[in-house]
């Protein structure tokens, strides 16, 4: 019987899907971020956008000023206007830390939209 074989490069789940050993359906790839389909997704367009480097959460992006939360933030864009959500509007969500609902820790945008968002979030 075959078997697939993985080498993951860390066991972060986020930078093994960067590093393309784990699959998942890409949306945008630039130098330094990536964007791909939520596998639960909550909206009719839920994608996450990562930066490639590992960080933990947006207080750590922030604090790396390298520029690489500015890039997160203008892929976001790119993949609302990819996704056609950008006229109707679209919601970026960084959930940030266990009590916010963080259960991956590399640091992701969700970008949700193709439905109407409710505020407040639950
Ligand atoms: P968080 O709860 O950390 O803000 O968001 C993590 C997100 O990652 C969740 O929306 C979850 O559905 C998604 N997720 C978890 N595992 C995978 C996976 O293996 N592939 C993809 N594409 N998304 C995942």
């Amino acid at each position: 019987m075959a078997t697939a074989t993985l080498s993951l490069v860390t066991d972060c789940l986020f930078c093994n899907i960067a590093a393309k050993e784990i699959p998942a359906e890409i949306v945008l790839e630039t130098d330094r971020a990536l964007a791909f389909r939520d596998i639960n997704p909550q909206a009719p367009t839920h994608v996450l956008v990562i930066p490639k480097a590992h960080h933990e959460n947006a207080a750590a992006l922030a604090a790396a000023d390298d520029g690489l939360a500015d890039d997160l933030l203008q892929a976001c864009h790119a993949v609302a206007v990819l996704e056609g959500v950008a006229e109707s509007g679209y919601r970026v969500v960084l959930n940030t830390g266990l009590g916010a609902g963080q259960t991956v820790f590399h640091v992701h945008a969700h970008v949700l939209g193709g439905r109407s968002l409710l505020w407040p979030p639950g």
